[in-house]
């Protein structure tokens, strides 16, 4: 059957031959055995970059969904590739657990977003991949690998962040802890003092991140700190309906767009709408935050994020964010090119798994988005420039130009996935066009 597929922002699209939705592992291993090459899996199309396009066989594991069992003492779950972020935390709630760290939006499938090094923010929290403790996979060959610590520890190191191209995840098991509570505040504040502040914020907060429109003088801060407080439940908006912020946001992204002199009176009207005055002098415990929030951790996570855009996100080391951000936000301002989102900054904890973005280096990411309905290449090859100065890696879901011999001198063990890889999938049975650049296979 040919069919369409499309990712989130729209401008991936794939024309596989064959559509395959198994529900059990068995039934994976019977597809990867059989079926046409490339074999890709979609999860739910977050990814900005062309990980999933395949002509031969799409994957979704829709049908491979829900806690499989969890671990008390451990403070663990085991949990089916296909579940999504955000029918997990409910689940995992119900039994008194819920993930350490998450990231902007719960709609990614947990297979899909630890594969591409997806993370929240927190100067002590790694990504959900740093959470994983071990997975099961089927292979190239159709057999099926447990792996974690002791079992084919290998595989896991290279597995965690491996975006599909070692073979389907089928289950994963999950450091948990137990539920908490998470109260939200922020405020606007002048960038140039933020920049200055910013280890204070992130060492007194669990969570700690700001967006910055370039052409605004105030950045706009966000902690979520936790708390024995009572939480709300939260109402969240049906697919697809958008927020009355969500609407204003597009508004405006359509009148710049025609109107790319009105970008920076815009941005500043975004800054100045977003949030009132957090004074200069207020010392760094939140307290003269007005406090907005207090929401159990999975519902306080997620926003809903309902107007597209495509993504570039470089992960830096963490001491140089602040100076790589100016440098961004000067060059955004100074190139002319029309833009209207925010940039975003976070604090990542290094971890360990070969091809993560924060292999051994604790991380800043600095994310940069531009309208769907905008060209973004120009716009995103010079900052791309500034990123790669700054040592930066790129998230493997989102936009960048790098090839194999780029990520060869990022990543010590790049070569020992390569070859793992090889022995795994000699054939390149998982590997399209773009990973076949990006891997640097014929
Ligand atoms: C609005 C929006 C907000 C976002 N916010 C964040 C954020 O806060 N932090 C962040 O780090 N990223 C963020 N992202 C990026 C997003 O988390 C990643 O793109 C993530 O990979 C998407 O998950 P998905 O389920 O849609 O996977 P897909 O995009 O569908 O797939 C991603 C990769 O995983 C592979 N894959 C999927 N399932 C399996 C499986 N079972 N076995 C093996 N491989 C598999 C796919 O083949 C592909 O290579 C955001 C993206 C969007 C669109």
């Amino acid at each position: 059957m040919t069919d369409v597929w499309s990712n989130w922002s729209g401008w991936v699209k794939a024309w596989p031959q064959n559509l395959a939705a198994p529900s059990t592992e068995e039934e994976v291993a019977e597809v990867v055995r059989t079926a046409q090459a490339p074999i890709r899996v979609a999860g739910r199309g977050h990814s900005f970059t062309p990980l999933v396009e395949s002509s031969g066989t799409l994957m979704t594991l829709w049908g491979l969904a829900g806690v499989i069992d969890h671990d008390e003492s451990a403070q663990t779950a085991r949990i089916k590739a296909g579940t999504t972020i955000r029918d997990l935390g409910p689940e995992l709630f119900e039994r008194g657990l819920a993930l350490v760290n998450q990231g902007d939006v719960d709609r990614q499938a947990l297979a899909g977003a630890v594969g591409t090094g997806t993370h929240g923010t927190g100067g002590t929290l790694g990504s959900l991949s740093s959470a994983v403790t071990g997975f099961r996979l089927v292979t190239a060959s159709g057999d099926i690998l447990t792996c974690n610590a002791n079992e084919n520890p290998d595989v896991f190191d290279a597995g965690r962040v491996s975006f599909g191209s070692l073979g389907v995840m089928t289950e994963l098991t999950m450091k948990c802890r137990p539920i908490y509570a998470l109260e939200e505040d922020g405020g606007r504040m002048p960038i140039e003092e933020v920049l200055r502040r910013v280890e204070e914020f992130r060492d007194a907060n669990r969570h700690f991140e700001f967006f910055w429109f370039p052409f605004a003088k105030d950045a706009l801060l966000k902690f979520l700190r936790e708390t024995d407080e009572e939480p709300k439940r939260r109402r969240r908006l049906p697919d697809g309906e958008l927020a009355r912020s969500d609407k204003v946001v597009m508004w405006a992204c359509d009148i710049s767009r025609f109107l790319p002199f009105l970008r920076g009176p815009l941005q500043r009207f975004l800054t100045s709408a977003s949030g009132s005055r957090y004074a200069a002098s207020a010392g760094s415990d939140g307290a003269e935050f007005q406090k907005k929030k207090v929401r159990w951790s999975h519902e306080a996570f997620p926003s809903d994020r309902n107007v597209r855009f495509n993504e570039m996100e470089y992960a830096v080391p963490a001491k140089r964010g602040p100076d790589c951000i100016r440098e961004v936000g000067e060059h955004m301002r100074k190139c002319g090119a029309n833009f209207l989102f925010p940039l975003e900054f976070r604090y990542v904890a290094g971890d360990d798994a070969w091809l993560s973005p924060f292999y051994k280096r604790d991380s800043v990411t600095i994310s940069v988005h531009q309208y769907h309905k905008q060209p973004y290449d120009e716009l995103f090859a010079g900052i791309e420039t500034i990123f790669r100065k700054y040592e930066g890696r790129p998230h493997w879901a989102k936009i960048h130009t790098l090839v194999a011999k780029d990520f060869e001198a990022l990543y010590p063990r790049w070569d020992d996935f390569r070859s793992l890889r090889r022995r795994l999938d000699p054939t390149g049975k998982f590997l399209n066009t773009y990973l076949k650049r990006i891997l640097g296979e014929a």
